[in-house]
């Protein structure tokens, strides 16, 4: 959708004052573009309406940047479509807090329960997980290896009556004193009554403050429209939304808000327990719209980071004064975050810049070795890497001259966008065409 979105805007740019056909014609553009990206249709006709009038009542046709101004309504209305602000989870006055987990079978339900539970256990609350899958043994096991796994406990009753497993694990977390309890359920591969009929038992029993459908980004509209079901029977609300890290064309982000007034609280992005993110709509705005993900990026680093690098690192951006040293330490520390191409996803500009590369970890220890090679001046000021320094490098680090021009450019690539992004940081719009 970013790039179909990106190509739109990019034509757009080159074409100056605009008149209103040209406007038309962007619109369809763009509602093709959604359309394609799996979004439902009842919610890009009125997207694009929303666009329409906006446009019309704005300065978009006599303005002098009349891209940049359309750029930031679709901007807004995408942040809008998505829910606005950023969602958090309800915690319950009279502990403890039981969150349900409902959702199709394969969805990542179990998965999510898991990476739910760490995270609250880093925000220093326990978890309870329950078992209440009882038609697949293979659940409950999966679900105790979970457990093992983040060191948590895992209340199950084998394979009893899912409605009291429920009601007894919430017991049970109560005589435990554990603050929260999560309850993982079974699905079907489609909605069926039995199934409903069931999480209602198990709603009433245990009266979940929230209620999260899991569904699989990768399933598109279908994910929508069984999130609407979900909805009408059990009223949900919230919205985990994973496999966002395979190749989810993004639309059911796009429309499952809209379809059924919850907002998406999360996002999983990997089989392992630790890949979950918080759902920011302005931060997948900006994905969407080509602009890279850099405020997410940071927020990973800060977990590995300390608050003050992390803010020298912010500091550094916003001046541009990123040199290859900080390249370096990043990539370093990104070694630690998980994998390589996920990081790199997030980076402005860079996976267009470098399109097709799948970055294996060799390459970054040939990374590594070139800017150890080289002399503090020149990783500070990468611009004085003449013809006989870098041949000097490449000999240093067992490497190509073919390697360090690679590295060097790579680097004031991705180095032109965080600039332009620093400026969005201050409240700006970055400057038109967008990286
Ligand atoms: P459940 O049937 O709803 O409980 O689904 P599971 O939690 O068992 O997940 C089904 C499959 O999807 C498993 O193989 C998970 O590893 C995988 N999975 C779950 N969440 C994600 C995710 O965010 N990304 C990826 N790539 N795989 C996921
Ligand atoms: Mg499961």
């Amino acid at each position: 959708l970013g790039e179909r979105l990106g190509a739109i805007f990019d034509r757009l740019a080159n074409r100056g004052r605009l008149n209103e056909s040209d406007v038309a014609e962007v619109l369809r553009e763009v509602r093709v573009a959604l359309l394609e990206a799996d979004v439902a249709l009842p919610v890009a006709k009125e997207f694009v309406n929303r666009i329409k009038e906006k446009a019309v009542g704005s300065d978009v046709l006599t303005s002098l940047t009349p891209a940049q101004s359309v750029v930031k309504i679709v901007y807004d209305e995408l942040v809008e479509l998505m829910g606005g602000a950023a969602a958090r989870l309800t915690y319950s006055d009279a502990p403890p807090t039981v969150y349900l987990m409902v959702g199709l079978q394969g969805s990542g339900k179990t998965t999510h329960a898991g990476k739910l539970a760490l995270r609250l256990k880093e925000q220093g609350r326990r978890t309870l997980l329950v078992a209440a899958d009882v038609y697949r043994p293979a659940a409950i096991d999966q679900l105790k290896t979970l457990g093992r796994q983040i060191d948590l406990p895992v209340f199950d009753e084998s394979q009893g009556d899912p409605v009291k497993i429920a009601r007894d694990g919430v017991a049970e977390a109560k005589r435990l004193g554990i603050p929260t309890v999560i309850i993982d359920t079974a699905g079907r591969l489609q909605i069926d009554d039995r199934l409903m009929v069931e999480l209602e038992q198990i709603k009433a029993a245990v009266k979940p403050i929230e209620i999260l459908f899991v569904a699989d980004a990768m399933t598109g509209q279908e994910a929508v429209n069984v999130a609407k079901t979900f909805n009408e029977r059990l009223g949900i609300t919230g919205v985990i939304l994973t496999k966002m890290d395979g190749d989810a064309r993004g639309g059911a982000a796009l429309s499952i808000h809209r379809m059924t007034g919850a907002p998406i609280k999360f996002v999983g992005v990997g089989e392992k327990v630790t890949a979950l993110e918080a759902f920011y709509p302005d931060r997948l705005a900006q994905r969407i719209l080509g602009m890279g993900d850099v405020l997410t990026l940071i927020e990973k680093t800060q977990s590995v980071y300390s608050e003050q690098q992390a803010e020298d690192l912010a500091k550094k951006l916003r001046k541009s004064q990123f040199t290859l040293d900080d390249f370096l330490d990043q990539l370093r520390q990104v070694r630690k975050m998980g994998s390589m191409n996920d990081i790199m996803k997030m980076i402005p500009g860079l996976s267009k810049a470098l399109p097709n590369v799948q970055i294996d970890e060799k390459d970054v220890s040939k990374t590594e070795a070139i800017i150890c090679s080289m002399t503090r001046r020149e990783r500070e000021r990468p611009e004085i890497l003449n013809g006989s320094r870098r041949k000097r490098i490449a000999l240093g680090s067992g490497t190509q001259v073919s390697d360090v021009n690679k590295l060097v450019k790579q680097f004031e690539a991705s180095r032109q966008m965080m600039k332009q992004l620093g400026g969005m940081k201050k409240g700006r719009f970055p400057k038109f065409p967008m990286p």
